[in-house]
């Protein structure tokens, strides 16, 4: 019998290997891969429809795996020429998700006149992006901007006290609310270079941060004119599976002009175009 086992020592060690490979496939596939949230607070009554519009789950397509394939080898020869001279470390790039917590609150905030705060760096910017907005007959409002991560951390408890008010036990709550309410740190409302945004003829007929926003002229407007105040529209319906947060058209996210109009010639959310710059060793 020793000499047996010994004999086949690695064969049966070979086996291991092969079975223990085997099951940590196995493992990896039954994980679930995270349900898309949304940044931002959710529509009350309405959100369900929102939620049945996600899409996060499509498999990728050949063609997109490839794509995929074909970014991994790309080498630094290959970086466009035309892309803008920054680095991810610019204030305007920070990336801030489910992934990358922020490492800094906002400490540059200036009170707007309507009373909602902003990193004061992208201030006239955004006042620009208003005056523009009603000269086109659209008048905008915020209905977010900074969050701190003790605001959010707030709005979580309120969250999760709302549940178990409806019985749910304290982890059911936590992930009932999860789907819907970030988890506080990784908002990027935090840095003061996001805002939701809607127009008056919306909010007055009693609507809010609801997806339909983007049928509506303002909704128009400021997906087609953001870009030219160095802002984007951060978390596009195609992009859900990239970003993890569905679809929000109110919600604009400062990256400057150079960054914005790059990103939206290239079809790139902030999480690819980070990706790109490091690629470039930027
Ligand atoms: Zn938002």
């Amino acid at each position: 019998m020793k000499t047996f086992i010994k004999r086949n020592k690695k064969n049966i060690l070979g086996i291991a290997s092969i079975l223990m490979v085997i099951f940590m496939v196995i493992t990896f596939i039954k994980t679930p891969s995270p349900s898309n949230v949304y940044e931002d607070e959710p529509v009350e009554d309405k959100s369900t429809g929102l939620k049945a519009d996600n899409e996060a789950s499509k498999p990728k397509s050949s063609k997109e795996q490839s794509k995929d394939k074909a970014k991994d080898t790309q080498s630094k020869k290959d970086v466009p020429k035309d892309l803008p001279n920054v680095k991810t470390s610019d204030w305007q790039l920070d990336l801030v998700n489910a992934e990358h917590p922020i490492r800094e609150e906002c400490k540059t905030l200036t009170v707007m006149p309507n009373g909602f705060e902003i990193d004061k760096r992208i201030a006239q910017d955004y006042y620009a992006l208003e005056n523009e907005a009603r000269k086109a007959g659209h008048q905008m409002v915020v209905v977010s901007s900074f969050r701190s991560v003790a605001q959010q951390e707030k709005v979580k408890q309120d969250d999760i006290a709302k549940y178990m008010a409806q019985g749910f036990s304290a982890k059911e709550s936590k992930q009932k609310s999860d789907e819907y309410v970030t988890v506080p740190g990784t908002s990027e409302h935090h840095t003061g270079l996001a805002l939701d945004v809607i127009d008056a003829p919306w909010s007055d007929g009693g609507n809010g941060l609801e997806e339909a926003f983007y049928n509506t002229p303002g909704g128009k407007w400021l997906d087609e004119n953001v870009e030219k105040f160095g802002f984007v529209i951060r978390y596009p319906k195609h992009k859900e599976d990239i970003t993890h947060i569905n679809y929000e058209p109110w919600h604009i996210r400062y990256v400057g002009k150079e960054n914005a109009k790059y990103m939206n010639d290239k079809d790139l959310t902030l999480e690819e175009y980070v990706e790109v710059l490091k690629e470039a060793k930027k």
